[in-house]
């Protein structure tokens, strides 16, 4: 495949593609994005991420200078354009290019809509199947954390943490102790018999492999509660996993140099995943 960019209205080599130094997006990370695994051509639950893209744009008051329909297809003519069969699209908007000021541009100034596609490989997803140790970490991050801001210094920071602590991930807490999500993942874990996971709010990122694993639960009849949970309680879970677009769904075998269950992961995890990989095979046949 050929690493393509598009940047408004424009395709080129992603080696050779630039941004304006007065972009928003370099000055204040004004704006929002988007990641879509790709999968045998087709990008997966493109909708719900063009969805979640006018969410959070709706959310900083910006308004996208093109319909979802129309991002669909620019994203389906670069995927094909680059000859993409397994791997990611990225989807940046910011608020344009204009002298740096705190106050928005004027009208006239147009969002710079930025798409690129990259082949998926090991350094994006590592190799998790036998599942992945991760930190806990306070959540310093803002109280929009619904919105997919391209402003990810504390997700940054904590990944950081992660690693030099030899870990995969770092796993956030709010005060009292309440685990919100992953440095770029969403948890579940399973707590006394009972999966848990974080309630859609504004402390958490709607993720869209959540939305498909929560549905595939629903669908195998297995319990879960939306409801969320402590670092206590995730020292005592029997399973967890994180859940992402890139990197699915990776077990976490342990917690703060702590094992999860057995250290191993779990029968329930393991048949997530496999149910996960039919659910992306049935996606690429329709
Ligand atoms: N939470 C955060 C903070 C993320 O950055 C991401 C993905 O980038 C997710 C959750 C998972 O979202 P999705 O499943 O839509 O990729």
């Amino acid at each position: 495949m050929r690493e393509l960019a598009w940047i408004n209205g424009k395709t080129m080599a992603l080696a050779d593609a630039c941004i304006p130094l007065e972009d928003r997006g370099f000055f204040f990370g004004d704006g929002i994005y988007e990641v879509c695994r790709i999968y045998e051509a087709k990008p997966f639950y493109l909708q719900e991420h063009l969805q979640r893209l006018q969410d959070s744009a709706a959310e900083i008051l910006l308004a996208l200078p093109f319909s979802s329909a129309e991002l669909a297809n620019i994203a389906l003519d670069l995927i094909r354009e680059a000859d993409c069969r397994e791997g990611w699209l990225y989807l940046q908007v910011t608020r344009g290019t204009a002298p740096r000021t705190h106050a928005f541009p004027p009208a006239h100034v147009k969002p710079t809509l930025v798409l690129f596609v990259r082949p998926i490989t090991p350094d994006r997803v590592g190799d998790t199947a036998g599942g992945a140790a991760c930190i806990t970490i306070p959540d310093t991050r803002w109280l929009h954390c619904n919105v997919k801001t391209i402003n990810l210094l504390p997700n940054l920071l904590a990944k950081e943490k992660a690693k030099q602590a030899g870990a995969y991930d770092a796993i956030f807490y709010r005060p009292g102790g309440v685990i919100s999500e992953a440095s770029a993942s969403n948890i579940f874990a399973l707590i006394d018999g009972t999966v848990r996971t974080h309630p859609l709010s504004n402390l958490i990122l709607p993720g869209i492999t959540r939305r498909v694993v929560l549905k595939i639960m629903e669908r195998l009849s297995l319990d879960y509660d939306e409801r969320a949970f402590t670092v206590d309680e995730l020292k005592v879970a029997t399973e967890v996993w994180l859940t992402a677009s890139v990197s699915e769904i990776v077990p976490v075998t342990s917690v703060d140099g702590k094992p999860v269950g057995d250290g191993a992961p779990g029968e329930l995890v393991k048949r997530l995943i496999e149910e996960y990989g039919k659910v992306v095979r049935q996606y690429c046949r329709d």
